[in-house]
Parts: C-alpha cells; structure tokens; sequence
C-alpha cells in the first residue's frame, strides 16, 4: 500500500463490527465469493454479489495493485437441482448428458451476463466437477481428524466435534436441534449433522471415492476450491507471514442467505480438516433484492433473469442498458436491502445521462481521493457517487477527469451506456453511414429551402431514435450533430 492510498475497513459478519481491513499478505490479498448453481438463468438478485464483489476487487486492485489480488468465483456445477432440471428438460437423454447441456448452457449464460454487466473476470472460475480430488482429501481429513463419519451411505460431518461451530451465524446446537425433524435424520449423532458425500445411483453423476461411488455436498466444493486456489495453487508466491496463516484467507463473500448453513459449513469444513483458527478473516455478505417491494418469486410473477431486464420488454415494458441495471446495484449500500424498481431504473438512467453531458470531451481519469475515502469505507458506494456529483458541480476540467477516473473504478462508464442504449435503440447494426447520408440529403434540403423535405427527413430519423441538433461551424457553416435518444 503507497502512501495517500486509503485505509479499507470493511464489515465482518464473523464479529459483527466494522473492521481495518489487513490482509495476510498485502502482496497477495485473497478473496472468494460463491458463484452460482448452474441450473438456471441467474436472476436480478443473483447479479446483486456479482457487482458488489467486483466493486471490491476493483478497489483492492487499486490499492494493493492490479497483480496482487486474487479473487475466486466458483462456478456448482455437481448439485441435485441440476439432476432434476436436468430429468424435466431433457428426459429423453441420458441423464450425464442432460446435465451436461443444462450446465454447460447455463454456465456460459452466467458468464456473459456477468460480462455485460460491466464486471471483470475473477482470476480463477473453477467448477466443482473438476475439484472432486481436492474434497476427496478434505473429507478424509475430517474422517481421519474424528470430524466426520459414514451412515447410511453417506460420510456426514460431526458438529459436535468442533466446540466452537455456529459463531459465524450466532446459532447454537440448541437451536438447530429444536428446528430438526429426527425421525428423518435418525442415521446422524446429531440432527445438525451435514452430508459432506452422498453416493449416486448408477444413472446419478457419481465419482468413485473410498465411500463408494458418488457426488459431494454443496458445502465441501467451496471449502475444496478456495483452498486449491487461495493456497495450493500460490503457496510459493506468498510470504512468510502467509504461511503462518495455512489455509487461511483475507475475504469470503456471498448473499446474506449464505451465512447459514452454508458459510457456517465452510467454516467447520476447512477449520477441522487442518485444525486452524480460520477459513477466511473477513465474512461480507450482501443485502437481499427485492422487486417493487415484494420479495422475487416466480408465483408472484415478479421474477425476472438478468437477460430479461437487458434482451427483453418485460420489467417496465423495455429493454434496459446494463450500465443503468449496475449503477442501479451500486446507488443502495450493499449491505441493505435493494428495493428493484422501474423507477429506480430511470433515476439511475437520467445520472448516466446528466453524467454524459458533463463529462463531454472528458476521456480518461484518476479516481478523486474523497471519493477512494467513501469507497473504502465499506464500500459506501452511494456516498462515493454523491462525491461524483460534487465534482462534476464545479465544472472544472480537472474535477471532471477525477469524476470520471472515480466513475470508472467503480466499473460505471458513461460512454458505454451511450454505445448501449444506442444498441437497443437502433439495434446491433446500427448502420452509421446510412444515418451521415440522410442527414447530408436533409442538409442540401435546407440549403434548398426546401423546409418541408428537410421537416420529413428530421421526423423519419426520430422514429428510429436518432435525435439531430444543427449547429454553425467556424466557417459559419449549417452542420448537423447527432445522437441517440429514447
Ligand atoms: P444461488 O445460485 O441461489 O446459490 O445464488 C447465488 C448468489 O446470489 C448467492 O450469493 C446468493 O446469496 C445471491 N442471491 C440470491 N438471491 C438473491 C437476492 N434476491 N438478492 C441478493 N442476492 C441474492
Ligand atoms: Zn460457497
């Protein structure tokens, strides 16, 4: 960290405070956010820690340095809603290759959404299916260390065995055994007991291990892949401070909904199969979306997948730019509630508009210092944007570049939304040069006097959006700019 770079603190659900952010080893500062179960279309509120956490990465890259950050995204790919989508899609295939299609098309659906919405490339994307080795070794660490034990065809991990499980959800044993359904869980030591490996059928995707042919839980693939990539794969490359740490790393990251069972799993996961103090220092998790005011639910018929908000008429009856959808993200903290709204949208959309005026001859920048302040506190992104504003008030070329540089840190560029409204107005081939012509024939009409054709030529290009604005050159010369409008 250079001198005049902010101090980061960020809220830790661990110990439920805002904490000065450390990392382990500031020449490699590590993260992982848990990446969606490939099933289906990722929906609007799955979009929510894809942005937050880029934001972040975005910020630790601008601190630490672009090199010294590593962030992970994993991709579940191994998991029984997939089985079942998989059986209603495709029954008539068998069922690895249906689940082959579904994953395959699902996973590169989220990955161009993720894209489109202005969010940069975790540096690794691992799948589950191909870190079946590495939670093999895990859970035999458990079996081995007497954290977990087979039942009924399934290896289950004891939590009676770590003394300290539940500190990251506040939740005891108690409270988890009041919720139980014993009868249903009579094969485990306690009902709080989770599946760590559960075999397959023959037609179920299965893996041979030493308990038989089958498939992981859901937990051990986050606790395998962050280990493989935040420490296997780069112990070399940390320092010595690191390695007093094993296993451990600076950031995990997810939806509030995470916190238990899931990150709470982790957790006893990767603490027992090595005997640490912890998996990650730092726990963040952001906020629920929800949609005009009702929580997202296909029965309410409020349920709308990123391609729809982007590709297609169905929130607010138009398409929207991705820049409008991530701006939108970032004007609410993460760590409250999105309330989703068309509304919303068009504020966010009238920034980006304002922001494109007064930002005009303005093309690069380095992010404003007050603004890295905002950020840096817990990411309190709608504070930093206000900064943005109070830049571009002054009117002053340097402010405007450190507006701009700001806005872009935060992965917001006023010029692609301009490129992406024009997109959707025009469509994808917008022909430009038909555009220059008609105007040089409107042109030659004014020059004519002939009003009435030129009035025509100006109402047929603002059907197709395009908005047209004469102007005098130096010469005194009638020229006509144009734009895209909606
Ligand atoms: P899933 O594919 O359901 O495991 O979700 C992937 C990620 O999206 C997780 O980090 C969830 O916490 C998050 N998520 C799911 N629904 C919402 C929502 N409505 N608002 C915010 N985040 C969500
Ligand atoms: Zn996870």
């Amino acid at each position: 960290m250079t001198s005049g770079t902010p101090q980061i603190t960020l809220y830790n659900t661990l110990t439920r405070t805002k904490e000065p952010f450390r990392p382990i080893d500031a020449n490699n500062v590590r993260m992982y956010v848990c990446g969606p179960t490939v099933y289906d279309f990722a929906h609007i509120g799955n979009a929510r820690p894809v942005i937050v956490f880029d934001v972040l990465f975005r910020l630790l890259r601008q601190v630490y340095g672009a090199d010294h950050v590593t962030y992970v995204r994993n991709i579940t790919d191994v998991d029984d809603k997939i089985n079942a989508r998989a059986l209603r899609d495709y029954p008539d295939l068998p069922l690895n290759e249906a689940i082959r299609k579904v994953t395959e098309k699902t996973e590169a659906q989220f990955l161009s959404d993720a894209e489109r919405l202005g969010n940069l490339p975790p540096t690794w994307q691992p799948r589950a299916t191909d870190n079946i080795a590495e939670m093999q070794v895990l859970i035999g660490n458990l079996i081995q260390r007497g954290h977990a034990y087979e039942a009924n065809g399934e290896v289950l991990f004891s939590v009676q065995s770590m003394p300290d499980y539940g500190q990251l959800s506040g939740r005891n044993l108690e409270d988890n055994l009041a919720g139980a359904r014993i009868a249903v869980d009579a094969h485990k030591r306690n009902p709080a007991d989770f599946v760590l490996w559960k075999q397959s059928s023959p037609e179920e995707p299965g893996w041979d291990s030493p308990w038989g042919r089958g498939r992981p839980g859901w937990h051990i693939e986050c606790s395998a892949m962050s280990e493989r990539y935040l420490w296997d794969e780069i112990q070399d490359k940390l320092s010595p401070e690191a390695h007093r740490h094993p296993h451990a790393f600076d950031i995990h990251g997810g939806g509030l909904d995470l916190i238990f069972p899931h990150h709470e799993n982790e957790i006893a996961q990767s603490r027992c199969a090595h005997g640490t103090h912890a998996m990650a220092n730092i726990w963040m998790h952001n906020g629920f979306l929800q949609v005009e005011g009702q929580k997202m639910s296909k029965s309410l018929g409020n349920f709308y997948t990123i391609s729809q908000l982007l590709d297609g008429e169905d929130f607010g009856g138009r398409k929207w730019p991705a820049q409008v959808v991530r701006l939108t993200m970032l004007l609410t903290h993460y760590r409250q509630p999105i309330d989703f709204t068309v509304s919303q949208l068009v504020y966010a959309q009238a920034k980006l508009e304002g922001w494109n005026a007064a930002l005009d001859g303005i093309s690069s920048g380095e992010p404003d210092e007050k603004f890295l302040d905002y950020l840096a506190d817990d990411l309190n992104t709608h504070a930093a944007i206000t900064r943005v504003d109070a830049l571009l008030d002054r009117d002053d070329p340097a402010a405007n570049r450190a507006a701009l540089g700001s806005l872009l840190l935060l992965g917001v560029d006023p010029k692609l939304y301009l490129d992406q409204l024009r997109e959707i107005v025009l469509g994808p081939a917008l022909d430009e040069r038909a555009v220059e012509v008609t105007i040089t024939a409107r042109l030659a009409a004014l020059n004519a006097k002939d009003f009435a054709k030129a009035d025509a030529i100006r109402n047929e290009l603002a059907e197709q959006g395009i908005a047209l604005m004469d102007y005098k050159d130096e010469n005194g010369e009638r020229q006509t700019k144009w734009e895209v409008k909606r």
